[in-house]
């Protein structure tokens, strides 16, 4: 080995490694446990060897200078002891290293020197007991200061070579001997303390590596690795926490969730890598839109996104906020082979004025948002008051049905849907009616949605629609019966097939029932309803699309189903007769109905001069309050007979 790898080695060996901070604080935290016992030890052995000398040496060397070594081994032992309790910085941990590694050197050599210099007043136990204490002592001070090599080789080299080299000067046999067992010892434990050293390093690193491992690991769970952006868990960590912050402060916040219109269609007719294409785009654009540190995007899933406003805005800041973000979506995005326009609606609840848990924000602006996409699509919707009684009322309507008797509560009334012309009916339609025990009436716009949510929709189907086939069997055998289906009925297997057992197990021809569909029912799961619903048709019954102009079916999925009839929506006909809009949209919607070689009936007909416009357009078919309200089933033959009587006349009479 040359001299000057030697002395790199020894470099080496005695260097501190500053630069890793980690290892600093882990060396601090070993030593901060180690260095007291080591100063207690230490301090005992001296005062020990002090006492064997105490008789035999002169004061300022059995008393005075060890009591001197005393004081600075208390300053550090408390340095140390106070240590414990600290949670150092690098910076911190460094400058003690340092410290030690500086001191060691020093406090080594001055105990050494003390003990031999006692040696010659001692006799031969008395000088047996100074190779004790040196032989000892060192041992127990190298395995404290193994976690600081250097420190733990300047101790070892300085006690051990004065031992070594002044034992050997005595030329006494068994001072001799020992001095070579030390020699021994010291070549022995350095190797220990180098082995052990290289481990400790080795574990701080393979922790290092471990805590950055697991900080990326958590750094993609907690990201969406489409576009980039904090995913739902994100979300909801980070709502929990500014929820937890904001009931100890009371300070206000929001979180807005928005839902892209129109995606579903850029994936459908580009594919998916188109739409993954835009998604990124919209995460781009919205991270454009949330640059202030207050606002925390994330993406739910799918093309819901979400953002929590960690300040405290004006309602008319939030609905401006979500302007910006409805606005920057609205701008047309380049995509690979396509242009495409997409909006966004936008719900927004806060906190605490409408929801005081981090669960119940999120519900109300998912509810919010449900509300404006019903309504005004490509908005910002937030949460009100009125919402909050409506899902209270909602609650209420829920427990009602949890406790009600079906069998008994529900009732069937029937509307006639009639041939314009004579005003004579051709079918009625079956509308449910709850009186609830608890509630009294309920109106079916919100029974009917509450049991949808709930899930039993399919149960309340079945004993409706048993029902009125029980009525519909007493009619004459050419008017038909229309009954209404919810989403549920339509979009699982389970619903359909108790709905057609029903049918088939009723004795009435399937052929004289039409069953109504809804587009937003319809559009849930296009596919598999169009194919539960085509087995209904297989069976003879006709399909309806009922409410047809108020939902966004494109003509291609009213192709994709199995249709008969179309039902125009009331809305278009409230006003045809002042409305230019609502007359031109009756009458491309009847050309429509036309073409498709499909019946169409036309729902709200109120009054007269409803009835002349629609006789105008050319309507065969319709259905309102001119010709009956809904009616109980035993008031049906009669309605029915009166307006046989009334057909002379030719013109219907109001209720
Ligand atoms: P819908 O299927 O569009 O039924 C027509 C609704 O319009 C009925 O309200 C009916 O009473 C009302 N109506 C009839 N003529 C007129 C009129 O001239 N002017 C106006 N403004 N309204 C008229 P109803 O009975 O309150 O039912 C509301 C909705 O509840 C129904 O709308 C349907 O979506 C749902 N529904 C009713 N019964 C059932 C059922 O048995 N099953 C399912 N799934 N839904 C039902
Ligand atoms: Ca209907
Ligand atoms: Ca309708």
């Amino acid at each position: 080995m040359s001299a000057s790898s030697l002395m790199s080695m020894v470099r080496r060996y005695w260097r501190v490694d500053y630069d890793q901070p980690e290892l600093l604080i882990a060396q601090y935290r070993a030593f901060s446990g180690k260095m007291p016992m080591m100063y207690l030890i230490l301090l005992i052995n001296s005062w020990a060897l002090a006492q064997t000398y105490y008789p035999l040496a002169p004061y300022w060397l059995s008393l005075y200078f060890p009591a001197m070594l005393t004081v600075l081994c208390v300053t550090r032992l408390t340095f140390w002891w106070r240590g414990r309790l600290v949670d150092p910085t690098p910076g911190m941990a460094a400058n003690a290293l340092k410290r030690t590694s500086f001191l060691a050197a020093p406090i080594a050599l001055s105990f050494s020197l003390w003990s031999v210099m006692l040696f010659p007043y001692g006799d031969s136990y008395a000088q047996a007991h100074v190779a004790f204490y040196m032989g000892i002592t060192v041992i127990c001070c190298i395995f404290c200061l193994m976690y600081l090599r250097s420190a733990a080789l300047s101790v070892a080299l300085i006690v051990n070579g004065i031992f070594t080299v002044f034992f050997l000067s005595t030329h006494i046999p068994t001072f001799v001997a020992a001095a070579l067992n030390v020699v021994l010892v010291t070549i022995g434990m350095l190797a220990i303390v180098n082995s052990h050293y290289s481990d400790f390093v080795r574990l701080i690193d393979a922790q290092v590596k471990t805590t950055l491992l697991g900080n990326e690991n958590l750094r993609l769970a907690n990201l969406d690795s489409l576009t980039q952006i904090p995913n739902r868990r994100k979300f909801f960590a980070q709502l929990n926490e500014i929820c937890t912050r904001a009931t100890a402060s009371g300070q206000r916040f929001a979180v807005a969730i928005l839902d892209l219109d129109g995606f579903k269609a850029v994936n459908d007719l580009y594919g998916h890598t188109h739409g993954d294409q835009l998604l990124v785009e919209v995460g781009q654009r919205l991270t454009a839109v949330c640059q202030d540190d207050h606002f925390h995007l994330a993406r739910l899933g799918g093309d819901e996104f979400s953002i929590i406003i960690d300040a405290d805005l004006s309602d008319e800041a939030l609905q401006q906020f979500g302007g910006r973000i409805c606005d920057a979506l609205r701008r047309p995005f380049v995509l690979y082979k396509a242009t495409v326009q997409i909006a966004a609606s936008v719900g927004v609840a806060t906190f605490p004025d409408m929801a005081v848990d981090a669960s119940s924000l999120y519900e109300h602006a998912d509810y919010a948002l449900y509300q404006g996409k019903r309504e005004r699509r490509g908005t910002v919707t937030l949460f009100s008051e009125k919402d909050k009684a409506q899902i209270q009322r909602n609650a209420n309507i829920e427990q009602a049905l949890r406790l009600a008797d079906f069998d008994r509560e529900l009732s069937v009334f029937f509307q006639p849907i009639v041939r314009l012309e004579d005003c004579q009916p051709i079918a009625f339609e079956a509308l449910a009616r709850w009186h609830s025990a608890v509630k009294g009436t309920v109106a079916p716009m919100e029974f009917i949605p509450a049991a949808e949510r709930m899930g039993i929709i399919n149960q309340l189907s079945v004993i409706l629609l048993k029902k009125a086939l029980q009525a519909a069997a007493t009619w004459p055998p050419d008017i038909r019966l229309s009954f209404n289906l919810s989403a549920n009925d339509i979009n699982t297997s389970e619903g359909m097939a108790q709905i057609v057992q029903v049918i088939t197990h009723s004795g009435m021809c399937p052929s004289r029932l039409d069953l109504e569909i809804t587009e937003t029912a319809v559009l849930q799961d296009l596919e598999k309803s169009s194919q539960l619903v085509s087995t209904l048709r297989q069976l003879g019954c006709g399909i309806t699309l009922d409410d047809f102009g108020t939902g966004y079916a494109s003509l291609s999925h009213l192709h994709a189903l199995p249709l008969t009839r179309i039902k125009i929506d009331k809305s278009f006909v409230a006003d045809i007769e002042h409305n230019a809009v609502s007359h031109k949209i009756v009458k491309s919607l009847l050309a429509l109905t036309h073409d498709m070689q499909l019946a169409c009936v036309v729902e709200g007909v109120e009054t007269p001069a409803h009835l002349q416009s629609l006789r105008e357009l050319g309507a065969l078919y319709g259905q309102g309050y001119l010709f009956s309200v809904p009616l109980a089933a035993g008031q049906v033959q009669a309605w029915m007979e009166a307006r046989q009587a009334g057909s002379l006349q030719r013109e219907p009479s109001l209720r």
